[in-house]
């Protein structure tokens, strides 16, 4: 039985003058505080009217107020375990960044830094200065230029250059990238028609020569990167492409999607096409993603014809694309690391959880086993590791897979919905952990995994909960 005085709710200003509150004021404030304690005695008096018994001493409601405190001032935007096996996953911030690019980041937010200001002169910079000469020098092209991702620099390199022009697309690479990231959307709203030719298998030369005509702007190949065209299929390579552009005075512009500046079969990955492999075939115009494949932040980078970048930095639209200091710091520390292709892969985040030897991920799925096991001893579940592929994710090589380790959590019972209790529960934990279920099964592909000790501590937190 509650007694009645703790039943009633207390004043605002009580709650703000109980010594258990104090604390609360003092780490968040006493605006916030009070917002909080008018929101909980809120809640409370709703459930008073709905006949439930809320204990409103004074330990209880400062509890809650407590609880209510930690929720509404915890971070969103929160650091997770990626265990899901993909590693660059889109929905959990692509690739991570390496050491260099922190620092580097860390310093623009921190201090003044010369973003658009040329320390030798003292005169007024330009911001894409900052990458423009290593993006050149990395991929061999006159001229670059840098926007907030590649959806972006797609968009901008129509507008500017194919506004109610015509832009001629085989009908096998008009690709929607999740996210809503659509060729024929992105081509209209620039203001640009698209052409579409050929069929979705296949597509020849003479369906591009038969679609050019005066309102042409330009010839565009978009890499089908998050899906593969298998059987009896035909496109027209990229250099047969540049030929019969400029034999019709059009530029060739492709839209690499991922694109990489080192060959990934150095390391064993599949090969990814380069943009030195565009220009090389003719290409005018090249398009790539900052935080795919190349392992920086979002961002989208043009590498061309100096002419052509020169016309798409004049456009005004490039001004509400453009990059921040905190992005172009980070991308020029990217950047730099691809002088040294020899140490790429021990530097480059990215790159280093793509290249992981299995032996490696294995031995580390054998020393995390035995947490696992007793964090999970208390549900009907069978704990073990296993062989696992990873993918490499963003819509980057769609078929191919990586040789990895997981950690398996297969159901003892038929009750299968035990795995999506375990599944929340590690969601839930203080960084979330991020599994995967298919096949009856739910894996933590170790692939990703940097902070074994931090994992470990998490899965203590879930055997205590
Ligand atoms: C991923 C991708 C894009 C979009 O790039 P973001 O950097 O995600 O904006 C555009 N085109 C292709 C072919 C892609 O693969």
């Amino acid at each position: 039985m509650h007694s009645a005085p703790q039943l009633r709710p207390p004043s605002v200003d009580r709650v703000l003058n109980w010594r258990a509150v104090a604390p609360l004021i003092a780490e968040y404030g006493r605006e916030p505080v009070l917002a909080g304690t008018r929101s909980v005695l809120d809640r409370v008096r709703e459930a008073a009217r709905n006949g439930e018994a809320v204990d409103c001493s004074e330990p209880a409601l400062a509890a809650r107020l407590a609880a209510h405190l930690v929720e509404r001032h915890a971070p969103r935007l929160r650091r997770v375990f990626n265990l899901s096996g993909t590693v660059l996953h889109t929905n959990l911030g692509r690739a991570p960044l390496p050491e260099e690019a922190v620092d580097a980041l860390v310093m623009a937010a921190r201090h003044p830094c010369a973003l658009e200001y040329d320390v030798d002169t003292g005169g007024r910079g330009d911001r894409d200065d900052i990458v423009s000469d290593l993006l050149c020098e990395l991929t061999g092209f006159e001229a670059a230029t840098v926007v907030n991702n590649n959806a972006a620099a797609v968009f901008l390199l129509l507008n500017t250059l194919a506004l109610r022009k015509q832009v001629i697309v085989s009908r096998g690479e008009l690709v929607e990238i999740g996210g809503a990231f659509r060729v024929p959307d992105i081509m209209s709203r620039a203001g640009a028609k698209l052409i579409e030719v050929g069929t979705t298998n296949r597509t020849h030369p003479h369906d591009f020569e038969a679609a050019i005509n005066a309102r042409s702007a330009m010839l565009m190949k978009v890499h089908t990167s998050n899906y593969a065209i298998q059987g009896f299929t035909a496109s027209v390579p990229e250099h047969e492409l540049a030929a019969l552009a400029h034999a019709h005075g059009l530029p060739f512009v492709v839209d690499l999607g991922s694109g990489t500046l080192a060959d990934l079969a150095r390391w064993g990955l599949p090969h990814e096409p380069m943009p030195q492999e565009s220009l090389a075939a003719g290409a005018d115009l090249v398009s790539f993603s900052g935080d795919k494949l190349l392992g920086g932040p979002q961002a989208g980078i043009l590498v061309g014809r100096r002419e052509l970048i020169a016309r798409i930095k004049k456009n005004p639209l490039k001004r509400a694309l453009r990059l921040g200091k905190l992005t172009l710091a980070a991308l020029e520390a990217v950047l730099r690391l691809y002088r040294d292709p020899d140490r790429l892969a021990e530097r480059l985040t990215a790159l280093r959880l793509l290249t992981r030897p299995q032996d490696d991920i294995r031995a580390q799925a054998g020393r995390l086993l035995p947490a696992l096991q007793q964090a999970l001893a208390g549900w009907p579940v069978i704990v073990a590791d296993a062989p696992a592929r990873s993918q490499i994710g963003s819509g980057s090589l769609p078929v191919e897979r990586l040789e990895s380790w997981a950690l398996t959590v297969h159901p003892a019972t038929r009750k299968s919905g035990v795995l999506h209790d375990i599944e929340a529960a590690l969601r839930a934990l203080p960084v979330p952990v991020i599994g995967r279920i298919a096949d009856g099964a739910l894996r933590l592909d170790l692939r990703c995994l940097d902070d074994e000790g931090g994992l470990r501590a998490q899965l203590a937190g879930l055997g205590a909960a």
